[in-house]
């Protein structure tokens, strides 16, 4: 396993705390080690009974509180995240940010010198990370001392220097920087960088060992977001999606995006969900709606839903119409 799962501290967590029945909760890319996991606690607990709930969780806004209160358990383990910035569970639940054990070699940092000298021209530039690499920030900050490295702040105590999430980039939204620096795998986490902050982005990427600019994509990614909010401007009915997830349902903002819309002109409704698909969509929608708006996870329209027919926006997009001002590419909120 090229990850930390903190075996040694889960063990103290549940005894100290007297559990018997435990959950354990991962996100979707390591429930594939779940097995593993209950293996090696099984071993120091044998008494102890440990369910896996396959339930998909893609982050700390959403804790299995519901499940665990169905299931009779004492304690939820919540792998891969720091506890989410707009919510805490009152379920007792201990969160193991299970960090990857890969770094950034001395090949790959040339390569992002080069890039960042050649391409960009770059002098100052931003850091930021997944909870999975953010002890990587620090390392990789002294091996770039050619150029003015910063790692911003983030937006709530329970996260680290430069950490982001996919829908908070306080930490790079903080500091001014030329390039932005994300350290991830996958892609969303980057692009959200480059779609908060508007600005050249290039991914670091531990497990590929390789450094992609996605400053281009960012671009592309644009011009469609654009479109489908030049669309929504002629919509006459719009739905709001609520979600139902206790950290993803956000009543304020759906009550302010139904006076502020309605204000304008529009029809509104509001539907609610738990976990949003194409699906789910095409349920609910008939000829009379125009425009969606997700207020759930913003990174849903623009991951999974992009390619829908009509258009599903952001909070951050459906506030530019709002404000009727398009000037400037808001992200996510
Ligand atoms: S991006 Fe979505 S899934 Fe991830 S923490 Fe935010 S609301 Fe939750």
């Amino acid at each position: 396993m090229n990850y930390n799962f903190e075996i040694e501290k889960t063990i103290n967590e549940i005894k100290n705390r007297g559990a018997k029945r435990v959950l354990l909760q991962f996100p979707e890319g390591l429930k594939p080690f779940s097995l593993q996991v209950v293996e090696q606690l099984k071993e120091k607990l044998p008494n102890i009974e440990f369910l896996i709930s396959t339930e998909p969780s893609w982050g700390a806004c959403d804790i299995a509180e519901d499940e665990a209160t169905t299931l009779k358990v004492d304690l939820i383990i919540h792998y891969g995240h720091t506890p989410y910035t707009w919510y805490y569970p009152k379920f007792p639940t201990v969160f193991i940010e299970v960090r990857s054990n890969l770094y950034i070699s001395d090949q790959q940092v040339a390569n992002l010198k080069s890039l960042l000298e050649e391409k960009y021209k770059a002098r100052r530039v931003s850091i930021t990370s997944t909870i999975q690499h953010v002890h990587l920030i620090k390392q990789l900050a002294t091996k770039l001392q050619e150029f003015d490295v910063v790692v911003g702040k983030p937006s709530s105590p329970f996260m680290y220097d430069g950490q982001i999430l996919g829908c908070d980039y306080k930490a790079a939204l903080n500091v001014e920087a030329d390039v932005y620096l994300n350290i991830s795998g996958g892609l969303f986490h980057a692009l959200g960088v480059g779609l908060a902050t508007g600005k050249p982005v290039i991914k670091v990427d531990p497990y590929t060992e390789r450094n992609e600019d996605l400053t281009s994509e960012v671009y592309k990614i644009l011009k469609v977001r654009y479109g489908k909010i030049l669309k929504a401007l002629d919509a006459k009915t719009w739905v709001i999606i609520q979600g139902v997830k206790t950290g993803q349902n956000r009543p304020l903002m759906v009550k302010y995006f139904e006076k502020k819309l309605k204000e304008r002109g529009y029809k509104v409704f509001v539907v609610t969900n738990r976990s949003l698909s194409k699906d789910t969509l095409r349920n609910v929608d008939n000829d009379e709606i125009d425009t969606f708006v997700v207020t759930s996870c913003p990174r849903l329209p623009i991951d999974d839903l992009y390619d829908y027919e009509k258009p599903v926006l952001t909070p951050g997009e459906a506030k530019m119409i709002i404000a009727g001002n398009l000037d400037k590419y808001i992200f996510p909120w």
